[in-house]
């Protein structure tokens, strides 16, 4: 009965070496878990020097730990080719890390010196992952890069003026990154995800918006127009990275998914 019938799952990643930058945590670390219970190898790089090296330990020898801050170039370009001397290859570039911002109350109050940083964030450091992802990438012909967007780039009035046009940017990154190089058989793609309690929203929202209760406002969010009774988390969006990342979307490329329950939808 058994012949010729194997029970062994394929692994998506076999044989792959990712690099995800924020992995120290939410959905960064769900993302490495996922890649490495696929078979790949994940680099960790992350300005939180502890925490990302609990978290490489903690997900064992297929996990290294880099410090790296995104917002220098000489970080990212060290991050890369530590991928190379460590696990031989870099396979899949996930420009992940990214900041929350403080709101303004009107544009004319925008705070510049806060947009000039979570813009060297959440968008400097995205493009200069995919410049060095890409130095590596293209002599090979071939490469998965992914970047974490949000709904907050396809919907107005979701977010602070200057967190929404970073990830506004991030989703045009893809687009033109992605039309120049699918000619080497790299595909780029981002994940937009809808609010996740990730220490990005628990932490930081209690840090700009005190007196508000987080946990309440993530299920405010999430019952006033997505699925019923779920909540978004970071599994979800490892879940999007890992078919992203493999073979199985071979085909899919300049691509925002959007993972929200419907929520920009109705
Ligand atoms: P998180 O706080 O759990 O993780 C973010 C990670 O980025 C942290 O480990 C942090 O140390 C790292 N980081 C911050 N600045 C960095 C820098 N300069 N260099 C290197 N690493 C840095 O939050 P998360 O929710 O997992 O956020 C990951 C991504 O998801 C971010 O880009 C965020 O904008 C995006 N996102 C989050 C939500 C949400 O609701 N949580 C929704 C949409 C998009």
């Amino acid at each position: 009965f058994t012949k010729g019938f194997s029970t062994q799952i394929r692994r998506k990643l076999e044989g792959k070496v990712a690099l995800i930058t924020g992995a120290a945590s939410g959905i960064g670390k769900a993302t490495a878990t996922k890649f490495i219970s696929n078979g790949a190898k994940v680099v960790i790089a992350d300005i939180q020097q502890q925490l990302g090296q609990d978290t490489a330990k903690e997900l064992g020898s297929n996990a290294a730990f880099i410090a790296c801050d995104v917002t220098k170039e000489s970080d990212i370009s060290n991050a890369v080719d530590f991928s190379i001397s460590k696990f031989n290859q870099l396979d899949i570039m996930y420009n992940n890390a990214g900041v929350a911002c403080k709101s303004s109350p009107s544009i004319t109050d925008l705070d510049l010196a806060q947009f000039d940083r979570v813009m060297s964030i959440n968008v400097r450091g995205v493009i200069a992952g995919i410049k060095h992802a890409s130095r590596v990438m293209i002599p090979r012909r071939t490469g998965s890069i992914l970047c974490t967007a949000s709904v907050t780039g396809i919907m107005a009035g979701l977010s602070p003026h200057t967190y929404a046009v970073s990830k506004v940017t991030v989703i045009g990154i893809v687009r033109t990154v992605a039309s120049e190089l699918c000619k080497y058989g790299i595909r780029v793609n981002c994940i937009s995800p809808f609010v996740i309690p990730t220490p990005f929203v628990m932490e930081d929202m209690s840090r700009f918006y005190p007196g508000v209760d987080a946990q309440q406002l993530v299920k405010i969010l999430h019952n006033s127009g997505s699925l019923e009774g779920e909540i978004c988390e970071p599994i979800d969006i490892a879940n999007a990275a890992l078919y992203l990342a493999s073979e199985d979307a071979k085909y899919i490329n300049g691509h925002n998914l959007v993972i929200d329950g419907g929520f920009t939808s109705f």
